[in-house]
């Protein structure tokens, strides 16, 4: 008997630890909690206290929400109803702050976190806030762009990831699953190429990936799209290996180069791919490559691989089941027109 006490106070215990672990206590927002604030809106465990005049003047749906009587039951705090959101107390946080505050998620060349963009722009599209939801899609579009001539241009985005020290992986693979959501499609096939650019292990092992928030749909997407441009990459860097050229004037040293060169990048070290050049690199990352042949070969390698560039980039759309870049592009024209 003493030793089904024990276990039920056990468990007991347990469940209260369980509880205080998955349901930590509601809090206040520490800025977005007005005084005068008269409706206070509930996310996760944190609570906004806000004004009901603003929030439905730029959010249409909040207005059709609260123009409906509130349930009696529902609980006053502060004197204000409370209205509770099933979105992460982050997003919320963040979305709120963009409609109160404008400086604080200003439209590009101000810089923006990719972590926190891709919050705004999942609820800027479902509460419908369309300034801020192009101001959202303007900051991605400056990283992941529709043209090479773009993609090669340095320093033409001001987006960062929070973690820069860490794999992007994770964040790449939610940026799939919001740029999905809201149909930004023309964002997807560089936002594919980055997280496809990690050893496989790397994305299977992502927080994001495991957790389910990925569909199974997009999953097989990245599965196969991984598979292609694998591929794709191997067959770029074999097609750098066709030199000695006619013209070579090195003859032996040249072949022996591009033999060791081979060995080199086909080799697996570590957790990275074979095969250390992807087809988007610029011609920098091939710098050691091209310098070690006579220049006849050089040339001729380089002309080639500017070639196979052109088009990789053409078929990236495809590896991954996306329309052509004329389409995307016209899709993000309509989309990004009349940017705020
Ligand atoms: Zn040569």
């Amino acid at each position: 008997m003493e030793a089904r006490t024990a276990l039920v106070t056990h468990m007991f215990q347990v469940a209260l630890d369980q509880l205080s672990i998955d349901e930590p206590a509601v809090h206040d927002d520490t800025d977005l909690y007005f005084e005068d604030g008269n409706i206070i809106l509930q996310a996760e465990q944190t609570r906004f206290r806000l004004h009901k005049s603003i929030i439905t003047a730029r959010c249409p749906v909040f207005r059709d929400m609260l123009s409906f009587p509130q349930p009696a039951q529902n609980e006053l705090i502060d004197g204000c109803v409370v209205v509770k959101l099933p979105d992460t107390a982050n997003d919320a946080g963040l979305f709120f702050r963009a409609i109160y505050d404008y400086s604080f998620f200003e439209a590009p060349p101000a810089p923006a976190i990719v972590e926190d963009t891709l919050s705004i722009l999942s609820l800027s599209h479902k509460y419908d806030v369309p300034n801020l939801h192009r101001r959202a899609l303007a900051h991605l579009s400056t990283a992941h762009v529709c043209t090479l001539e773009e993609w090669d241009a340095e320093d033409s985005t001001a987006l960062t990831f929070r973690d820069i020290e860490g794999s992007i992986a994770d964040p790449l693979l939610r940026m799939i699953e919001v740029v999905y959501e809201v149909n930004a499609l023309w964002l997807l096939p560089t936002i594919f190429y980055l997280c496809c650019s990690h050893p496989l292990q790397k994305i299977l092992d992502s927080p994001q990936w495991i957790s389910g928030s990925i569909c199974e749909t997009h999953k097989r997407t990245v599965l196969l799209g991984w598979a292609k441009q694998q591929h794709e990459t191997l067959s770029f860097q074999k097609a750098l290996i066709h030199a000695p050229t006619a013209n070579c004037i090195t003859h032996a040293a040249c072949a022996a180069h591009v033999r060791r060169w081979d060995v080199s990048v086909m080799a697996v070290k570590g957790d990275k791919l074979p095969g250390g050049i992807s087809p988007l690199a610029s011609n920098g990352g091939q710098k050691f490559y091209y310098e070690r042949l006579c220049q006849p070969c050089s040339q001729s390698m380089k002309t080639m691989a500017e070639q196979k560039r052109i088009a990789f980039w053409n078929m990236l759309p495809s590896l991954f089941g996306l329309p052509g870049w004329d389409e995307l592009m016209k899709m993000k024209a309509a989309a990004l027109k009349c940017i705020p």
